[in-house]
């Protein structure tokens, strides 16, 4: 197990040999080999920022829910080194379609070699520019409204809500809006003066997300703990 996999205080599972049972007995074994070459690379390149790819429990979880959903049509809002990107692209059909948005190109360059050895690229619109531009020019020129299956939202957590309202269009009625580590490791739970300064910014956009979706009765809701905290969003109306 790679570092950044074994810290615990950075998810919400806090039981060090909890975290390992699972990961060595269920999850290691079934992570397709360019997920974990991608991986590994990106604990290589970035050993601290690595933590932020999903870790491959929530990437099984997110692998199922596209197949079983048969989802074809996907935004992927916050890119990275392409971890949970890789996971969608082997996830979908042969014909699916994924616009990745990110605004740093160089992390995906780190990870698409990986992408390419596993012979998803040709499902991938890699699109370098603010989530916000992208969603706005899909409503606006592009007449995508309602034709996206799925969205995975993981850029800037700050902005989460201003994507909902967009993604509230993007996406189809009956498609889910998965939203990662809105349980901020566990800081939506604790006071704010016990919270590190790095964190208080985006735990109260979170906070304020979270009571949000929980009286949007627009969505039907989930939140699961697993990773960061995944909090699906399947639209409803
Ligand atoms: N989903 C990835 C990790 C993404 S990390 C995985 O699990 O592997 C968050 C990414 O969001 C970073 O690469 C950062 O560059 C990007 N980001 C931050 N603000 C953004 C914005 N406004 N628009 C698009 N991407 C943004
Ligand atoms: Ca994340």
């Amino acid at each position: 197990m790679s570092e950044s996999e074994a810290k615990p205080e950075r998810r919400i599972l806090k039981n060090p040999a909890l975290l390992k049972y699972i990961f060595e007995t269920s999850c290691f074994p079934r992570e397709h080999e360019q997920l974990k070459q991608l991986r590994e690379a990106t604990v290589e390149k970035y050993p601290f920022w690595s933590l932020m790819n999903v870790p491959v429990d929530e990437s099984l979880l997110l692998s199922m829910l596209l197949k079983v959903m048969n989802a074809k049509k996907t935004l992927e809002l916050g890119v990275f080194t392409g971890y949970s990107l890789l996971t969608t692209a082997l996830a979908l059909p042969a014909d699916g379609k994924i616009t990745a948005i990110d605004v740093d190109k160089e992390a995906y360059e780190v990870g698409l070699p990986f992408i390419q050895k596993a012979g998803v690229e040709n499902k991938i619109n890699f699109c370098q520019s603010d989530a916000f531009t992208v969603l706005n020019d899909l409503i606006t020129k592009g007449k995508e409204e309602g034709s996206f299956d799925f969205a995975f939202v993981d850029a800037d957590k700050d902005s989460y809500m201003e994507y909902h309202k967009l993604l509230m269009k993007l996406v189809k009625v009956g498609g889910i809006i998965a939203y990662d580590n809105t349980l901020w490791f566990g800081t939506v739970a604790e006071p704010e003066e016990n919270v590190e300064n790095f964190a208080k910014e985006s735990r109260k956009h979170l906070l304020e997300l979270n009571s949000f979706l929980a009286a949007d009765d627009r969505v039907e809701l989930a939140v699961v703990s697993i990773g960061d905290g995944l909090t699906l969003c399947r639209r409803l109306s």
